[in-house]
This record gives structure tokens, C-alpha cells and sequence, in this order.
């Protein structure tokens, strides 16, 4: 603490403010808004933070509120949840499958349910066909029965389906139900990185800091399963030059597998195509929920088409 911060008017002032020497409100509310509140107070006195300068960055954060779901990845407080996350399961003793990684701002809810197999894009974008496929295993290596591999990706251009409206409404965005054996399969096309919306508040923002607001290109999933604990993660698509340079600090070596290119004229046939694609074997590995709550999706506030 700063002179200031620590002098008795203060820490009077921060205990009032936080609503602590009032009856009402919720206890745990009152002390976090403290520590944020003294945190900023700490931050304003030792840099000697300007009137304008605080007022200025008042209407900033105002301003750029509507980007805040990009602000968590780009200021690795998204990742920092997922250090979080793995450190208390490593505590707790719990095995882990697959690792975690962000969720990110761009899921929509409610996507198809299709079986294994399916072509997940609406053909509108050439981009080079993708056949991904892999096998949901338990920790014990045996097939889980009953899962469900939620797949969202970018098209070519780094978008969304849903967020860029020039797209299909679910377009790249499935349900996957594997089979018995726990194998799943989709086609789809070879998804783009993309950067932070240019001249947006996370572009001001990083640009401020001197970085950049890029992610490799990669690839989303939930994937779930009765008895088991419900996994948020990606895979990144192996040689994209921002693999190791994610802005929003989500590459993981465990899950950037290999892009088999593939030319040979009696795969591409198998497959109905004329032209070479590529292929992403992975496999998921689930660990066992260690209660119901587990196995569900967390209840963080995400878009519905209408
Ligand atoms: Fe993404």
C-alpha cells in the first residue's frame, strides 16, 4: 500500500464504500468490491494517475463494454480461469483426460444434433475440405458410449456463422453424437485465424500495450457425456505462424495434432471429393465427473440464434 492508501481516512473510506460497516447486501460482495476498490485506489496513487487520465479510461471501459468478452481472453484472465481450474483438480487428486482450454466468446447454443459423419459447412465457402475424426475414450482408454462432441469453427475469412450474418445461421457450428464405440466424424472446411475486431476497444486496448490481437487458426469443442466431466476445448491447426503467438493464450502442445494433406487419388475418391483434402485424427479423452454438476455445461450467459 501507498501512503495514502494506508492512512486511516482511506481505509475508512474503502470500508464504507464497500458497504462493510452496513448491515445489508452480501458479505463476499462487500469484500471483493473492497479489494477491487483498493486496488484501484493503489494503482491511481502510484502511478499518480491524472484526473483526466482516470476519467478518460472511465469512458474507455464504457465505451468498450461490448467487447469485454474479448477482453477476457486478450488480457489472460480466460486462461488464467483455466490455470485456476487445472491447479484445484491437480489439488483435489482428480485425473485429467484431454486439457482445457478457453471457451471464448463466439459459442451459440442449441447448434444441430447430427450423426457421426456429417458435413457440418453449407458449401460456401471453397475452402480446402477438412475430414476430422477421433475416437471419446474415458481414462482408462475404453470407448465412451453416449457423447456428444460439440464442434464451432471460423470459415476462411476468420468469422463466425451467427456473428457474421453473411453466413448461414449454425453454419461450421454441430452437435456430433459418436457412437457406441465413442468414434465421431465430421467434414467441414479448414478453418482461418482471425484478429480482434480492428479499431474496437480489445484493438485499442492491445495496441496500447504494444501487442497484437491475432489467434492461430483452430478449432472449438464441448464434449460431453453422461458419468463424465464436461470438457471445453480447442485444437489449433498445426502450422499456422501464430501458433505459438495466440493473443488469447490458448494453445496447448497436447492439442495441436497433425494435418495429414491428403493427395492420393483413391482417398479423395473414397471420400467423394475431386479435389485433395485434409485430414485431423484426435482423440478425447474424458475424466470422470465427480459429481452431476460436473457433466454439465458451466451457465456463463451465451447467444441463441433467434
Ligand atoms: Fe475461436
Amino acid at each position: 500500500m501507498t501512503a495514502i492508501t494506508e492512512s486511516s481516512e482511506v481505509q475508512a473510506l474503502l470500508d464504507k464504500a464497500s458497504g462493510l460497516d452496513a448491515a445489508g447486501g452480501d458479505q463476499r460482495t462487500k469484500q471483493i468490491v473492497r479489494k477491487i476498490l483498493a486496488d484501484l485506489f493503489e494503482t491511481i496513487d502510484r502511478f499518480d494517475v491524472s484526473e483526466d487520465e482516470f476519467w478518460h479510461a472511465l469512458n474507455f471501459l464504457a465505451a468498450g463494454a461490448p467487447e469485454f468478452g474479448l477482453w477476457a481472453p486478450g488480457l489472460g484472465v480466460e486462461r488464467f480461469l483455466d490455470i485456476r481450474a487445472d491447479e484445484k483438480a491437480r489439488a483435489a487428486g482428480e485425473a485429467q483426460g484431454t486439457p482445457r482450454t478457453i471457451e471464448g466468446p463466439l459459442y451459440v447454443g442449441g447448434a444441430p444434433l447430427v450423426e457421426s459423419g456429417s458435413r457440418i459447412d453449407d458449401g460456401s465457402d471453397v475452402g480446402e475440405v477438412l475430414v476430422m475424426h477421433g475416437q471419446v475414450r474415458d481414462l482408462a482408454g475404453r470407448p465412451v458410449a453416449g457423447a456428444v462432441v460439440d464442434v464451432w469453427h471460423a470459415n476462411t475469412k476468420g468469422n463466425y456463422s451467427y456473428f457474421d450474418k453473411t453466413q448461414s445461421d449454425y453454419n461450421m457450428r454441430r452437435r456430433i453424437k459418436a457412437g457406441d464405440d465413442g468414434r465421431y466424424e465430421f467434414r467441414s472446411i479448414v478453418p482461418s485465424g482471425y484478429a480482434v475486431p480492428p479499431g474496437g476497444s480489445t484493438d485499442q486496448l492491445l495496441q496500447a500495450v504494444g501487442r497484437h490481437g491475432k489467434r492461430p487458426a483452430h478449432i472449438h469443442f464441448f464434449v460431453s457425456a453422461p458419468g463424465h466431466k464436461h470438457l471445453t476445448t480447442q485444437i489449433n491447426i498445426d502450422g499456422d505462424p501464430y501458433l505459438r503467438d495466440d493473443f488469447a493464450y490458448a494453445t496447448r502442445e497436447e492439442l495441436i495434432p497433425p494435418v495429414a494433406r491428403r493427395t492420393e487419388p483413391d482417398a479423395i475418391h473414397a471420400r467423394g471429393l475431386n479435389a485433395p483434402f485434409s485430414e485431423i485424427e484426435f482423440d478425447f479423452t474424458l475424466a470422470p465427473a465427480a459429481k452431476q454438476a460436473d457433466e454439465a455445461l458451466s451457465t456463463r450467459p451465451r447467444a441463441l440464434v433467434a
